[in-house]
C-alpha cells in the first residue's frame, strides 16, 4: 500500500520545513541570548513535542509492520528483504567507521590535548547489552506487553514480524479481518502523525532554545578540534558517502532525496532520538520519496533501532581520541577489535539521545580503556555531546531512509525520489 500526498505548495513560509528551520534558528538565537532561565521557561514546549512522538511510536510500528509483512506475501519474499536490509546496513555502518577512522587518524585531536579543567557530566542509565549472545537474546521478548510498554523496540519489531507472517498464512475470511484491521489502523495512525508534526515548529524552537541556553562555551573551546573530527567525519558521511551510496547502488538523485527527507532530518537534529523522529521518518519516506509500506516498514523500524551510522563513525572516533589523549598507541589489530566493536555497539545504542556515549565504555573495554582517567575524558566527552548528538543523529536516520530508497529500488518500485 502506498499513500501519496501532494508536496506541500504555496508561499515558502507556508511549507513546514522552512518554518522548522526558522524555529530553530529563533531557537538557537533566543536561548543563548536568554539563557537558563529562558531554556526553563520554554523547554517543555519541547518536552511536549517530544512526548507526542513517543506516544505514537509504539502503535505505529506494530501496525506498520504488520501490514506490511502481511504484503509482502511470501517467506521467501520476505527473506530476501531481509537479506538486502541486513546486508546494507553492514556496508553503510562499516563505511561510516571507515570515515571516522581516516579522520580521527588524519586530524589526530587527542594528541596533546588537555582535558584537565573541563567539568563532566553524568551519564545516564540505559540498559545496553553485554554481548552478542545477550543482545539475541534480549530481542525475543517473554512478554509482549512489557516490550511495548518499555518500550523494547527489537523485541517489539520481532513480535510484529513474527504476527505479520502468521497473519498472512491464515485462511482468506480471517485473513481479511486482521489485515484489514491493521491496514485500518495504520492509516489512522499516519493521520495522527501528520497532525503531531504540524506542531514541529513549535517543538523545535523549545529544544533548540534549551541546547543553547544550558550549554557553557568554555568545554566546547577545550574539546574544540575533537568536535571538529567528529562533526568533518560525520559531516562527509552524510553528504559523500551516503549520496555515492544513492547513485550507484539505486541510481536516485541525491539532492531530491534530501529534498524529501527535511523534515525527518530536522526532527532528528532537534530531538537527537532516532525513536521519536521514526512516525516522521516513516511518514516522509512512504509520502514523499515514494517508497511502499511494504518496504518501507520493514527498513525503516528495523534501522531506526540498529542500523545507525552516524553512532558507529563516533564510537570509533570517539575511542580513538580517548586513546589519543591517553598517550596510548593502538596497534593494527586493536584499532580493528575497535571497528568491530564500534559496530556492535552501534547496533547496540538505543535510538535516544547520548545513547552512544553510554555504549562507548563497551568499545573502550575491548581494547582495555579503563578507569578514573578515562572516566573523566568521557565525562568531558558528554558535556559537550549534544551538538554531536544532534548530527549524528541526522546522519542515522538518513541512511535509514538511503536504504529504503535503494532496496525498494532494487525491488522494482517506480517513481522513487522523482518528485
Ligand atoms: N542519539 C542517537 C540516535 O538516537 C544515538 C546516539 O547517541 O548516537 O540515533
Amino acid at each position: 500500500m502506498r499513500c501519496v500526498s501532494a508536496p506541500d505548495a504555496g508561499p515558502w513560509y507556508r511549507r513546514l520545513h522552512w518554518q522548522i528551520f526558522a524555529a530553530m534558528l529563533l531557537g538557537g538565537i533566543a536561548g543563548a541570548l536568554g539563557g537558563e532561565p529562558f531554556a526553563d521557561r520554554v523547554g517543555w514546549l519541547g518536552t511536549l513535542f517530544v512526548r507526542l512522538l513517543k506516544m505514537i511510536i509504539v502503535p505505529l510500528v506494530l501496525t506498520s509492520i504488520v501490514t506490511g509483512v502481511a504484503s509482502i506475501g511470501s517467506s521467501a519474499g520476505l527473506g530476501r528483504l531481509f537479506s538486502k536490509t541486513l546486508g546494507y546496513y553492514i556496508l553503510s555502518s562499516a563505511l561510516a567507521i571507515g570515515v571516522g577512522l581516516l579522520f580521527v587518524n588524519l586530524i589526530r585531536p587527542g594528541v596533546g590535548a588537555s582535558i584537565g579543567g573541563v567539568e563532566g557530566a553524568t551519564l545516564p542509565e540505559l540498559d545496553t547489552p553485554d554481548s552478542v549472545v545477550d543482545l539475541i537474546l534480549s530481542m525475543v521478548p517473554v512478554n509482549v506487553i512489557e516490550a511495548a510498554a518499555k518500550p523494547d523496540m527489537l523485541a517489539l519489531i520481532l513480535f510484529s514480524i513474527l504476527f505479520g507472517v502468521a497473519a498472512t498464512g491464515l485462511p482468506e475470511e480471517p485473513r481479511r479481518h486482521v489485515t484489514g484491521f491493521f491496514e485500518g489502523a495504520f492509516q489512522a495512525m499516519m493521520r495522527l502523525t501528520s497532525g503531531i508534526i504540524r506542531l514541529a515548529p513549535i517543538g523545535v524552537f523549545g529544544l533548540i532554545a534549551r541546547v543553547t541556553g544550558t550549554s557553557g562555551i568554555e568545554a566546547f573551546q577545550a574539546l574544540g578540534l575533537y568536535m571538529l573530527t567528529i562533526a568533518g567525519g560525520v559531516g562527509f558521511h552524510l553528504f559523500v558517502t551516503l549520496p555515492v551510496l544513492l547513485i550507484v547502488l539505486g541510481r536516485i538523485n541525491p539532492r531530491i532525496h534530501f529534498r524529501n527527507m527535511l523534515e525527518p532530518l530536522t526532527m532528528a537534529f532537534s530531538t537527537a532520538s532516532s525513536a521519536a523522529t521514526l512516525p516522521v521518518t516513516l511518514r516522509a519516506v512512504e509520502e514523499r520519496v515514494g517508497v511502499s509500506n511494504r518496504t518501507s516498514s520493514f527498513v525503516l523500524p528495523l534501522g531506526a533501532t540498529v542500523n545507525m551510522d552516524g553512532t558507529a563513525l563516533y564510537e570509533c572516533a570517539g575511542v580513538l581520541f580517548v586513546a589519543q589523549v591517553l598517550g596510548a598507541d593502538l596497534s593494527a589489530t586493536q584499532q580493528l577489535v575497535v571497528v568491530v566493536t564500534a559496530l556492535l555497539a552501534s547496533i547496540g545504542a538505543a535510538a535516544v539521545p547520548s545513547a552512544g556515549l553510554v555504549v562507548i565504555f563497551l568499545v573502550l573495554e575491548s581494547v582495555n580503556l579503563r578507569g578514573p582517567e578515562v572516566d573523566a575524558i568521557v565525562g568531558a566527552m558528554l558535556a559537550i555531546d549534544r551538538p554531536l548528538d544532534m548530527a549524528r543523529t541526522a546522519t542515522n536516520v538518513f541512511s535509514d531512509s538511503v536504504g529504503a530508497a535503494i532496496i525498494a529500488r532494487s525491488e522494482g518500485e517506480t517513481g522513487i525520489d522523482e518528485v
